[in-house]
């Protein structure tokens, strides 16, 4: 079967390798889709796992199920259609107890074999047992490889506690922007405002329902911030950017008594440097989150299923593993595109 390999940002292979065999208690699919994620394409983040098989948003076919005499039959079976989650949670360690599913050591640790971009992929019992899910019927295969990306905005939404009516502010248009964008839509905020450089994305927020988006190619981001909204800027900033400068921009945004969302890691050893005195006397939270657990999969499953968020409206290119190299630079290239899938026939 074909994977791709990630050696180093600009070093990805298509290399031939045996399908895995399904041992007890675990499934092999064929794979139908994986998305190309944007948090994969920052270089620092994956050249650290390298070499390693790209991809973690897959969705397939079960094709075989490996025996279940010494484990617990498992409630899925051949043929049926699934995301699964490249990570899965122990749901009995003192941090899935919390819900804070991403602090489980076996979370860390579980992974699906070999990676999403590959023809076939073994899940793991863990994997398997407590974060894979049967794709409704109205789901395509395509739609399923959307529920991981939107379960991270799920979990962020919720960690933000966005309250009905909130002006939302949105630093960042590409796919997870867009995403954050639909879900606060979705979850009632009064009004909703994107910020990005790139023409191709303002236009598709305001297709989604922004009610103003900011180009700040052009503009100072705060200035017009306080211009549109009277002064009262925003209750909820969401920081797409990965970079400590883009976070301080969104604190910048926030009104007393708000919440900024760090939506993406910045580089390890960058400083964020703030006014803690201002920081108190204007109750301003920061509240980061990290990936999401088994009950963001499942809410994000309703949302597709509700057509909040679909490929239809997100997906704008597709690739057959053999280009995976150009899907990845393009999610990299962060330009006229939201999400980018390898498609399996
Ligand atoms: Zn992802
Ligand atoms: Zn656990």
């Amino acid at each position: 079967m074909k994977v791709a390999r990630l050696y180093s940002f600009n070093d990805i292979r298509i290399e031939d390798v045996p399908v895995p065999k399904p041992g007890p208690g675990e499934a092999l699919i064929k794979t139908m889709a994986c998305g190309i994620c944007s948090g994969d394409v920052m270089p620092w983040y994956i050249e650290k796992k390298a070499p390693l098989v790209l991809g973690h948003e897959p969705s397939g076919e079960i094709v075989e199920m490996g025996s279940s005499l010494i484990t617990r039959p498992s409630s899925l079976s051949v043929g049926e259609r699934v995301f699964t989650h490249h990570h899965a949670p122990c749901l009995s360690c003192k941090y899935c107890k919390r819900g804070d599913f991403v602090q489980c050591s076996t979370w860390k640790s579980s992974r699906l074999i070999p990676g999403g971009v590959s023809e076939y992929i073994l899940i793991p019992v863990i994997n398997l047992e407590n974060d894979t899910l049967v794709l409704p019927e109205s789901l395509s295969f395509e739609d399923g490889t959307l529920i991981e990306p939107t379960a991270c905005a799920v979990k962020g939404l919720r960690r933000a506690k966005m309250k009905q009516g909130d002006t939302v502010v949105v630093i960042g248009l590409g796919v997870m922007g867009m995403i954050n964008l639909l879900l606060a839509r979705a979850y009632g905020a009064g009004r909703v405002i994107g910020a990005d450089m790139v023409k191709f994305r303002l236009d598709k927020a305001l297709e989604f329902g922004a009610d103003d988006v900011i180009d700040v190619a052009a503009r100072d981001l705060r200035e017009e911030l306080q211009r549109i909204t009277a002064g009262d800027m925003a209750e909820l900033v969401i920081v797409g950017p990965n970079s400590a400068d883009a976070m301080k921009q969104g604190l910048s945004c926030v009104r007393p008594g708000g919440q900024t969302l760090l939506f993406t890691p910045a580089k390890p050893g960058e400083r964020l440097d703030l006014d803690p005195n201002w920081l108190y006397f204007n109750d301003i939270n920061i509240i980061t989150s990290y990936s999401c657990g088994p009950d963001d999969t499942r809410e994000a499953c309703r949302l597709i299923e509700k057509r909040i968020v679909s490929a239809g409206k997100l997906v704008t290119h597709r690739f057959p593993v053999e280009d995976t190299g150009e899907a990845f630079r393009l999610t990299a290239k962060a330009e006229n595109s939201l999400k980018s899938l390898i498609v399996f026939s």
